[in-house]
């Protein structure tokens, strides 16, 4: 079936005619019209399989058409997601597709100023995807009023319902009133999240979508064996190998990020960092500039690995094992989106192999191995124009082993 054939309004399919969108991907086929009837739905579908616009679409078509009668004022539909990366990210989604209709949408995120955004919200909004931090902050500051929300979703489902934002989002359920339509999207969500997300709901859930594989199928995963102090030299190596191409690192910290990006500097590569630590203007900038291809060496820690959306992204490497094992399955979903395939390779030492083996079970499989021959080994690691291992990065390693150490005790 093509777009074409929806019962969409008119504006709506003149975006998607403009965007390229000619026919709905599986779990946009099988959401759209639950949530047009009305359903509360819980979507599982893999990365880059495009769950944005599974809900984007519907709830433009709906709140269009009910703006043709009298509207009612307020925030009718309240989008949350974990990151202000991927707030604006969905905001820039309901704005493609929802270019003159008349709904309003706002993007609210911390780390920028909030003058600009109340201002908004007092001239009127429709749909508003925020990040928890900066909604509660607007909410107890009396600028922001849930009591008119018809539509709750939570992106990255299972992460909002997990242990750092469960008490957000039930101090928020409160605040929404409960005859709402709730629905929940992500590419991975277990038995007991799967349990939370019911209990926030008071019809029955649909379940879409549910790979048994959460990798997505684009993407083809390895697995490399390198020690600690030696995966800059194959990072280097891949940078080489994978000339023009775009590259996606993830480290396990904001400080490795920095080094990774120094250790690469040392050896004439340019690349960019991007975590946490940074003001949120140079956050985007270097989205931006990755997205644009300005710089093809992005050096993340997991602030983005979840639900980010940046064009040719051809490899993903876990520089460090990720200590989250669904992180494993976002950080390799940000390749091989829609239909582009992509590769992930992911540098395990040593002192990595019990998060492995964690994987393993996670997974169901092992990933396969990229087996190093010990001369090739051996020449990667000599052929470099650096070598000295940076004390300041062995302490840091020897503190994180420490305090894993300790937290098995
Ligand atoms: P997910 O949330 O499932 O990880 P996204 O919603 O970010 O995936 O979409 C992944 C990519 O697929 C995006 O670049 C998006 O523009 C594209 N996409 C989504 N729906 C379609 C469609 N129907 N046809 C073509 N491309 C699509
Ligand atoms: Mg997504």
């Amino acid at each position: 079936m093509k777009f074409s054939q929806y019962h969409f309004v008119d504006e709506i399919k003149w975006n998607l005619e403009k965007i390229g969108f000619k026919k709905p991907t599986d779990i946009q086929f099988k959401c759209i019209p639950s949530v047009l009837k009305g359903e509360d739905v819980l979507a599982i579908a893999q990365t880059g399989t495009g769950k944005t616009a599974a809900f984007v679409l519907p709830i433009l078509h709906i709140l269009h058409s009910k703006s043709n009668k009298k509207r009612a004022s307020g925030i009718k539909c309240l989008v949350m997601v974990p990151t202000r990366e991927l707030a604006k990210q969905t905001w820039e989604t309901f704005q493609a597709l929802g270019k003159n209709t008349r709904v309003v949408s706002l993007a609210l995120y911390g780390g920028v100023d909030q003058l600009p955004q109340t201002q908004k919200l007092e001239n009127g909004v429709d749909v508003l995807i925020a990040t928890p931090g900066r909604l509660f902050d607007l909410v107890s500051q009396g600028y922001l009023f849930l009591n008119k929300v018809e539509i709750l979703v939570l992106d990255e489902a299972d992460h909002m319902l997990d242990k750092g934002f469960i008490k957000d989002i039930r101090d928020l359920v409160k605040k929404i009133p409960k005859f709402r339509q709730t629905l929940f999207f992500s590419a991975t969500i277990d038995e007991a999240i799967k349990d939370l997300a019911y209990s926030l709901v008071v019809n029955p859930i649909r379940i879409q979508v549910s790979p048994k594989d959460p990798v997505s199928k684009n993407v083809n995963h390895f697995l490399m064996y390198v020690e600690m102090d030696d995966k800059r030299f194959f990072l280097e190596r891949l940078v080489k190998e994978f000339e023009d191409k775009k590259i996606l690192v993830f480290v396990r910290t904001k400080v490795r990020a920095e080094r990774v990006v120094k250790a690469m500097e040392r050896v004439g590569i340019s690349s960019f960092a991007l975590h946490g630590g940074m003001e949120q203007k140079e956050r985007f900038e270097v989205l931006k500039n990755f997205d644009l291809g300005k710089c093809r060496l992005l050096v993340a820690t997991d602030v983005s690995s979840r639900g980010i959306d940046i064009s040719d992204v051809h490899v993903v490497l876990n520089y460090d094992m990720p200590d989250v094992l669904e992180n494993y399955v976002h950080r390799v979903g940000r390749t091989g989106r829609g239909t582009s395939k992509g590769v992930a390779y992911s540098f395990c030492s040593t002192e990595e192999k019990p998060i492995l083996e964690k994987l393993e079970s996670y997974l169901g499989y092992m990933p396969k191995e990229m087996e190093i021959k010990d001369d090739m080994y051996k020449e990667v690691t000599l052929f470099t124009e650096d070598k000295k291992p940076e004390l300041k990065d062995v302490l840091e390693e020897f503190h994180y082993l420490q305090k894993k150490k300790k937290g098995k005790k």
